[in-house]
């Protein structure tokens, strides 16, 4: 069945006119709408059965409603968002603009934490919310869009959980130090709505990644790097570099229209060498560098005086915020000065415009010049770089590009320079100038080849492709709460059974984790529960921990049941004495590690070792948690290059790294045990990684039942959330009336 689509950005892609006292409007040229459709209509042609655009249409609700019969024959239809206009400024230019763009960008100087800019923000979001829910239903696809909208898919989620949601960012997303700049709150209130997303969406994996640290230092989930599990959902995050309509610009280029104003350029230029930019009015695009080293170049290279224009053109932009309004009046007092002071009558070195350009005039631009200099001192992607490569089908031309573009991942072929070293910025325009032909072409090939392979429909449709891959996901991996169904048919099976095998980890299992692993003993009712179940003649319980012999024998040796330490490098059956799995010579390999590890408590405060007979473990939970994980990835790197040739299996657990002998584990143990006897109903509970090998033993046992206590997506059939529901469960099956035991014949 097809599904509906919702895109959700900030703005409509609607350009609204007014003329004659009458309005009307057409859909807006903007890069987000031409590259939305143009997936829409070629990949993406028979996905969706209906297609809507929703966000803040710019005009009153009356103006909207007197030309709104005009839209049916765009791609989507609009579905209109009207916010208070006060509201709407403190939304768009106070929270949004003077605290995320500038954060997300590295100005930190620039940004303003205004409470009541915060609130407006969360407001407008939940207006937007409450509309769309209005219309949404279980079911439908939805992709929201940018900072404005952060919390957003959180809000959707909470009203309407079965929504499938993506959530792409198109700025770049900060390192956790910039962060965290942002009130704590607030930081939980953008990153709880982003997780309410699927999907989520950067440029590049640096912004990933550095999104991902945010989420592990502020909400304390933990990551494998490109999935997480948030409120009982697998999220994915990963890099989608937004691109361009490659074939439109390459083609655009030889157009007549272009042409003829490619001629114009052309003769303005004559035997000049043409540098230009494009850039919004922002100070993020760095153009006071940039002037910088143009000035400089001319400066250290008198003999290209005369020789070299700069059209410099900058697009307008949110002028009523100050620092916007500032950038531009340095701008212009610096072009002013560099012509008047270096300029002559004949040379003008610097060409500049303060307006938008035609599309066609932008194109003629792009492909009448020999440099493109594009120097931001951070930009999510810029969009401008990619389509000045693909509109030079002469593959003439140099691209020079700053490295603190997401661009510069991808355009790895461009003359790369830091946009605040003006010395390499003037010495990469010399080179760029000077730059031979077969060497442009061979950089414009390598650059083309790139953005034709992940042009802006691969974008989409890899979008859209993990976005359906995720909720399959989901459906597979899903978290599956004992529901009173499941309970009831587990508590049936248990009582009808004759023999039964009952496996239990002991941490985080039937007692919660507590600050040091020796204040971990079991209460009186954990004990009396396990005392029951394993006094029942048909019950053979066993505790399988990672823990030392000594310390499972100090607190549970008294009950009638049998012990399995150290992942099952030790076992202790009712009514014999320890027997051991491993080989007894381990001093070897221990003083060894001990020795790494070590090194890992001194560097990293609070961590600490746990030495057992047959495995040393290196715990991180009472460290600061961001230091932890960089010190635990290290030392797990670093064991598995110094213990090659040992035979060990190093484990990454759950705020521990483990060593002990391979060919140990809970899984061989389960296995074990379970061939002792002829069970027909077998229980196993655990929590951690580890007792994921026991699951795993067990998958496609019909007998069995496993349970993995936490919220986190496993093998095991059933989730229980915590310890304390692990007591309750087994109460209730100590509760459960038993049929009358029949007597059958083993023998
Ligand atoms: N652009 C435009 N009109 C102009 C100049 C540029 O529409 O007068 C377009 C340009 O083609 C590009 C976009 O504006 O697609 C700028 O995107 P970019 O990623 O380079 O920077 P952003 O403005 O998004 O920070």
């Amino acid at each position: 069945m097809k599904k509906r689509l919702y895109i959700i950005s900030n703005r409509l892609p609607v350009t609204i006119e007014h003329i004659d006292n009458t309005y009307s409007y057409r859909q807006s040229s903007g890069g987000l709408i031409s590259a939305i459709s143009t997936y829409l209509n070629k990949n993406g042609k028979d996905e969706f059965s209906e297609k809507i655009w929703a966000g803040i249409p710019g005009v009153e609700e009356k103006v909207w409603n007197s030309i709104a019969g005009d839209t049916d024959d765009n791609d989507f239809k609009y579905m209109p968002v009207f916010a208070n206009a006060k509201k709407y400024e403190a939304y768009y230019n106070g929270f949004s603009n003077s605290l995320l763009w500038p954060l997300f960008h590295y100005f930190p100087s620039y940004a303003e934490y205004k409470t009541s800019d915060f609130e407006a923000y969360m407001a407008i979001n939940k207006l937007f919310a409450d509309s769309l829910s209005r219309q949404l239903k279980e079911g439908d696809v939805v992709w929201i869009h940018d900072y404005h909208l952060l919390p957003l898919a959180g809000m959707l989620r909470k009203l309407i959980p079965g929504l499938t949601i993506g959530f792409f960012l198109h700025i770049p997303f900060p390192a956790y130090e910039i962060f965290r700049e942002i009130p704590k709150l607030w930081q939980r209130e953008i990153l709880s709505g982003m997780l309410g997303a699927d999907l989520i969406g950067f440029h590049t994996i640096e912004y990933a990644s550095y999104f991902m640290s945010s989420v592990e230092m502020t909400m304390k989930i933990k990551s494998d790097g490109t999935h997480l599990t948030w409120q009982n959902r697998k999220i994915k995050v990963d890099a989608f570099p937004v691109s361009i309509d490659f074939d439109l610009f390459n083609d655009a280029s030889q157009t007549e229209s272009v042409l003829a104003i490619k001629q114009s350029y052309l003769e303005l230029k004559g035997d000049k060498k043409l540098i230009f930019s494009v850039d919004r009015l922002d100070y993020t695009k760095g153009i006071p560098n940039r002037l910088r080293g143009f000035k400089k170049f001319l400066d250290q290279n008198p003999d290209y005086m005369g020789k070299v224009i700069f059209a410099l053109i900058i697009v307008p932009s949110r002028d009523s915020i100050k620092q916007y309004a500032d950038r531009k009046k340095t701008i212009d007092e610096y072009i002013g000065k560099l012509n008047s002071t270096v300029g002559t009558l004949e040379w003008q070195p610097i060409i500049y415009q303060y307006n938008h350009l035609t599309f066609d005039e932008l194109i003629a631009l792009y492909t009448a010049c020999d440099l493109a200099l594009i120097t931001p001192l951070r930009d999510g992607m810029n969009l401008v770089a990619k389509e000045f490569v693909a509109s030079r089908k002469d593959e003439k031309g140099v691209l020079v590009l700053s490295e603190m573009a997401g661009a510069a991942r991808e355009l790895t072929d461009a003359l790369l320079i830091n946009p605040n070293d003006i010395t390499e910025i003037a010495e990469m325009i010399k080179q760029a100038i000077e730059m031979e032909e077969p060497e442009q072409a061979m950089r414009m090939q390598a650059m083309q080849q790139r953005i034709k392979s992940y042009d802006v429909v691969t974008w989409a449709t890899d979008f859209f492709d993990q976005l359906h891959q995720i909720k399959k996901l989901q459906m597979e991996f899903n978290v599956k709460m004992i529901d009173n169904f499941s309970r009831a048919s587990i508590l049936k099976h248990y009582a009808e059974a004759q023999k039964r095998l009952l496996l239990f980890d002991y941490d985080g299992t039937l007692v919660p984790f507590s600050k040091f692993p020796s204040m971990a003993s079991p209460g009186d009712e954990v004990v009396a529960v396990l005392n029951q179940l394993a006094l029942k003649p048909e019950n053979d319980v066993y505790i399988i921990s990672g823990r030392d012999g000594g310390t499972l024998e100090k607190w549970l040796g008294e009950l009638p049941l049998g012990l399995v330490a150290e992942h099952g490098a030790k076992m202790r059956v009712k009514g014999t004495g320890w027997k051991s799995a491993a080989p007894a010579e381990n001093a070897y390999w221990m003083k060894s590690v001990e020795d790494i590890m070590a090194k890992f408590v001194a560097k990293c405060p609070n961590s600490f070792i746990e030495k057992k007979e047959f495995a040393l473990a290196w715990h991180y939970r009472n460290a600061d948690l961001h230091q932890g994980i960089i010190r635990a990835k290290e030392l797990y790197e670093y064991l598995i290059e110094h213990t090659a040739t040992m035979p060990l299996s190093i484990l990454n657990g759950n705020k521990v790294i483990e060593v002990r002998n391979r060919g140990i584990s809970k899984g061989i143990a389960a296995e074990q045990l379970i061939a002792k006897d002829d069970y027909d109903f077998i229980l196993c509970i655990g929590d951690d990684q580890t007792d994921e090998d026991m699951f795993k033993v067990l998958l496609d046992n019909k007998k069995a039942y496993t349970i993995k206590v936490g919220q986190d997506a496993s093998f095991a059939r059933y989730n229980l959330a915590s310890p304390y529901l692990v007591q309750s469960f087994l109460q209730t099956i100590i509760d459960y009336p038993e049929l009358p035991v029949k007597i059958i014949d083993r023998g």
